[in-house]
């Protein structure tokens, strides 16, 4: 293999950009070279492809998002899309693909090495949300971000003796949530793996308050619904007034943190180094701190494992 290509698909997250530069520069390293595919599948289609050196990969691993830019794509989903995708990577003479994205992407990923195409996945989204990796490339960033932004909410909520209803991302994944809750002594957390009565929620409301709390903190994941739904039943149930606020699009951006910067480091070498050894249709992952890889058509019929050790643990300390 000669030659071989690295696109970012789906939702940004930050350490994409850390990955890209280890893809590159981990390439060449081992004398090879390395195209970057601009927009994701997108750009795959439409050619948008440029030899990438180690300099155009510089000053680039503190920065968030991603400089190959991500989108999503209708087109490759069908089978006319990805014969064109087949035909300019011939015409670039690339031989083998890192994508880098969330299982969606995977499975376009899945498509091209059924076509004879190599590709490798690297999981790349805050939402932590993949099977058979501790941790996905985002992930660590987007809750310290969380972390931060529920430490400012703490100091008013103190100030003003309120209580705060907090709504991060995470799709279907509780993960955001539930790190977050532990890291920032939420009274509740909400998720989407546990149903929690909203009775439960309100006595823990009033336990805190009778033992003279002057605030409350209670994170909600998006994929639980609403936090101004949540508010309205509290209200309902017990007349406490409650603050929303939805965290939303700033959990996605800003510098990758150490862990997301070294995490990203080593999978997109990982990567480069498993296509160079002739694999294909594998993820890369991180499980107890090694870099394993993973078939990803066995993993896309798994669940992400949820902590209930965790879960436990944040209950435990909420009394
Ligand atoms: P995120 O978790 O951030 O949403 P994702 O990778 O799961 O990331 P998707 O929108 O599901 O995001 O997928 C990104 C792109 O991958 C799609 O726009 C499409 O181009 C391609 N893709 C997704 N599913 C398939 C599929 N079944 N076959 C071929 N290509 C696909």
């Amino acid at each position: 293999m000669k030659r071989i290509g690295v696109l970012t698909s789906g939702g940004d997250a930050p350490g994409m950009n850390a990955a890209i530069r280890a893809v590159v520069r981990a390439g060449i390293y081992r004398g090879i070279e390395v195209y970057g595919i601009y927009h994701g599948y997108k750009g795959l289609i439409t050619g948008n492809i440029k030899k990438l050196e180690v300099s155009d990969v510089g000053d680039i691993v503190q920065r968030g998002g991603t400089i190959l830019y991500t989108a999503r794509c209708e087109e490759f989903k069908t089978e006319e899309g990805r014969a064109i995708a087949i035909e300019q990577l011939k015409k670039f003479g690339i031989e083998g693909l890192v994508v880098i994205g969330g299982d969606g992407s995977f499975m376009g990923g899945v498509k091209l090495t059924q076509l004879g195409f190599p590709t490798i996945g690297i999981p790349g989204t805050i939402d932590n949300d993949i099977p058979e990796t501790d941790f996905t490339l985002g992930f660590d960033t987007a809750l310290n971000t969380i972390i931060d932004a529920i430490d400012k909410i703490r100091d008013t909520a103190t100030s003003h003796e309120r209580r705060f209803i907090i709504e991060v991302m995470g799709r279907g994944c509780g993960d955001l949530a539930l790190w977050s809750g532990l890291a920032d002594g939420a009274e509740s957390i909400l998720i989407p793996e546990k149903t929690e009565d909203i009775d439960q929620i309100c006595d823990r409301l009033s336990r805190g308050l009778e033992r003279g709390k002057r605030h409350n903190i209670i994170i909600v994941a998006e994929g639980v619904g609403s936090a101004d739904e949540i508010a309205k039943k509290i209200k309902e149930k017990n007349n406490m007034d409650t603050r929303v606020t939805v965290l939303g699009h700033v959990q996605r951006g800003g510098s990758p943190s150490a862990f997301d910067r070294i995490l990203g480091s080593r999978m997109g070498s990982k990567a480069v180094e498993l296509l160079l050894a002739g694999e294909k249709g594998k993820m890369i992952a991180i499980q107890n701190n090694h870099i394993v890889a993973h078939d990803i058509l066995d993993l896309l019929t798994k669940k992400h494992d949820f902590n209930e050790s965790l879960f436990q643990l944040a209950k435990e300390l909420s009394i």
